[in-house]
């Protein structure tokens, strides 16, 4: 059995002693620590934004952690690759970096690249994480519960994304443009890093247009687990997804060695999750059913242009930072000079949706044609 323990918390006022109770509900802080470990702690700092803002793990988590960690005499570092800016940058910006000099808490590598591999079923896996991660015995993922443009949610598993240095990651988004594939590779590279230990922070999630730019949403839960499927398999429950609605969990249950193959190999401690499911939250999105009803492949040569979601922009909120053209890989987006405003070249896109999840103001939203939506209704009825 996997057990996670889910935690009731309504702010962030006493981490230190919520995350304890986790731990403590798990059979104690010792099971998962030990004396002189190095534990690298990898939070969710998608990018530089305020320290309340529900796109990033809330600071005062991964301080609370951190210290456990280090009370307990073991060594905390920290590390990830954000979106856009360097780590220094977005800690600075969230208050933590003044503590991690004064507690002397070292911030690892995060741009260096380095290759991991693992054979797994006769393949190899082989992935580029930043160098950091060598300085560490173990990996402990700190995500946030959010909507995600791409991948519908993005909780522990889909975090470790940011453990492969900033450039190469629009690269990927390049190579894996299916929903599918993209999702597959992020279950490689779960499986590369082998995390140790998961926590999401369900305290204050993100509903809406995610990862970037959605609104808080009270869920009042910290999700601890040794397993970080088994931590999102409640995640996405509580917000009322079923585990085949989200591309990354279905794969990684598929894989059969990286946790529980269904609920009931879950054991819950603390609060029951029924407690904590909210059927009103808002996702970025409904999954067309139209990609697994007809296969990936036809709808990316013969339908996509007409019927697959977008990105599209709101004019009036634009700043035209230009940030959306510096990640964007395909280069489908760039400032029409005649309009003065930012165009989207929809041939070229790739549906990758790093622009909204990087737009720091919200202005890029996911449009559902009206057709897909017709379509997805029909295949509902069948
Ligand atoms: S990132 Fe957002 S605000 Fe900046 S140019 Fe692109 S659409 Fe406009
Ligand atoms: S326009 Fe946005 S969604 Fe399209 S390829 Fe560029 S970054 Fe990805």
């Amino acid at each position: 059995m996997f057990k996670v323990a889910l935690i009731r918390q309504n702010n962030y006022l006493d981490c230190y002693n919520t995350l304890k109770r986790g731990f403590d509900a798990l059979g104690g802080l010792e099971k998962f620590i030990k004396y002189g470990e190095r534990i690298l702690i990898k939070p969710n700092l998608l990018m530089s934004v305020k320290s309340n803002c529900p796109a990033v793990t809330h600071p005062e988590i991964i301080k609370a952690l951190l210290l456990i960690i280090k009370d307990f005499g073991a060594i905390p570092l920290i590390g990830d690759s954000p979106g856009r800016g360097t780590v220094e940058k977005v800690l600075n910006n969230m208050n933590l970096l003044d503590f991690l000099k004064t507690e002397n808490i070292r911030i690892v590598d995060c741009t260096t690249p380095i290759t991991k591999k693992i054979n797994f079923n006769n393949r190899e896996i082989k992935h580029t994480f930043f160098k950091g991660v060598n300085n560490a015995d173990k990996i402990w993922t700190i995500a946030k519960l959010k909507t995600h443009g791409q991948m519908f949610y993005t909780g522990a598993i889909k975090n470790l994304f940011g453990l492969v240095p900033g450039a190469l990651k629009p690269e990927l988004h390049f190579k894996y443009p299916d929903n599918w594939k993209f999702a597959d590779m992020i279950v490689d590279i779960f499986q590369l890093a082998q995390p140790a230990f998961a926590i999401i922070d369900a305290i204050i999630a993100m509903e809406g247009n995610g990862p970037g730019s959605g609104e808080p949403k009270n869920l009042n839960c910290l999700i601890m687990s040794e397993n970080a499927l088994a931590a999102d398999m409640c995640a996405i429950k509580m917000i009322n997804y079923k585990t085949e609605d989200i591309p990354i969990i279905d794969l990684a249950i598929k894989r059969k060695i990286l946790g529980p193959q269904n609920y009931n190999e879950i054991t819950i401690l603390g609060e029951p999750l029924e407690n904590f499911i909210d059927l009103n939250f808002k996702k970025v999105r409904q999954e067309s059913k139209i990609t697994t009803f007809f296969g990936a492949p036809i709808i990316g040569k013969i339908l996509k242009p007409l019927i697959l979601s977008k990105p599209i922009i709101n004019f009036d909120k634009c700043i035209k930072c230009n940030h959306c053209n510096e990640i964007c890989h395909p280069k489908a987006i760039k400032l029409n000079n005649q309009t003065n405003k930012m165009k989207i070249d929809y041939l070229k896109c790739i549906r990758c949706y790093c622009c909204q999840e990087i737009c720091p103001v919200g202005a890029i939203k996911i449009y559902k044609p009206p057709l897909l939506k017709s379509i997805d209704e029909l295949i509902k009825k069948l």
